[in-house]
């Protein structure tokens, strides 16, 4: 099939490694034009070197406004504009409701709510002027089913889905899409920091029986920013081997 998106200007957020990366290299395989950020620039040069000529890395931390403004406004000039948003950051730090302090909420929701919001604020209106535009965002199944010690994430995360679900209403007529992918467990550095390397034991609690492949993941991103997916606005939808029990 193809999606349509040849000549298409991506910018990516946290994509050295991961889910983001993933994402950015199925869409740089569809002849997208990407830019990605991440904090670290020589992890941050090779991916983008891995990604093919062309892929253009932007020094950015996401985690305050200024710097997730910083590198769409990076991102579109180096493009030409952007046609495609990718939100992701980092995950907050785990923990439940008596191990985590106070000032940590706020650090979380700058990471994983503000992140969002102004990334958005920097890339969606040019998008509705163009009358053509896709954000993805990429947050957790913890929005659907908050993972007990993960109190950090099922806030800030339930916080970004209300935003992205609002936004999409308000600029669906534009041509925009506005969506959000809700990982459950797939294999990257953020899965071995919660549980360790041990992928079989992972993978005996998820229904499917296999851990997530980002290369899967990243797959399903392209989908959704492709011609095809324009009927496809405002879902939030779980990538999870069937791990959300939820009948909706
Ligand atoms: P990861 O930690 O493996 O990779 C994140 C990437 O983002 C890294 O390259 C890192 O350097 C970069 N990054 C982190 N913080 C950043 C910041 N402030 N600014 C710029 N770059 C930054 O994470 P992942 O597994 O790829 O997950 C991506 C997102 O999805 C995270 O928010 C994570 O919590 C969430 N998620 C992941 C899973 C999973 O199983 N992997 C499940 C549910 C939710």
């Amino acid at each position: 099939m193809n999606l349509g998106l040849s000549g298409r200007r991506a910018a990516v957020a946290a994509a050295s490694s991961g889910l983001g990366y993933a994402a950015a290299r199925t869409l740089a395989a569809e002849g997208v034009r990407v830019a990605i950020c991440g904090r670290d620039r020589d992890r941050l040069t090779l991916a983008a070197r891995k990604l093919g000529e062309g892929a253009h890395p932007v020094v950015a931390d996401v985690s305050t406004p200024e710097g997730a403004t910083a590198f769409v406004r990076e991102a579109q000039d180096a493009l030409g504009g952007v046609d495609i948003l990718v939100t992701n950051a980092g995950g907050p730090p785990p923990g439940g409701f008596a191990a985590t302090p106070l000032d940590a909420y706020q650090s979380a929701i700058d990471l994983n709510l503000m992140s969002t919001v102004a990334m958005c604020k920097a890339a969606v209106p040019a998008m509705q002027e163009r009358g053509w535009g896709r954000v993805v965002a990429i947050t957790s199944i913890t929005v659907r089913q908050p993972i007990p010690t993960l109190i950090l994430s099922n806030t800030a995360r339930a916080g970004a889905t209300g935003f992205l679900k609002t936004l999409a209403l308000e600029v669906a007529k534009d041509g925009v899409t506005v969506n959000s992918l809700l990982p459950g467990f797939h294999a990257t550095e953020r899965l071995r920091t919660l549980r360790g390397g041990d992928w079989e034991q992972v993978a005996s609690e998820i229904p499917a029986g296999i851990v997530g492949d980002p290369g899967d993941f990243g797959a399903f991103v392209a989908f959704l920013c492709s011609e095809q997916a324009r009927f496809v606005t405002g879902s939030a939808i779980p990538v999870d081997g069937g791990e959300y029990a939820g009948l909706l």
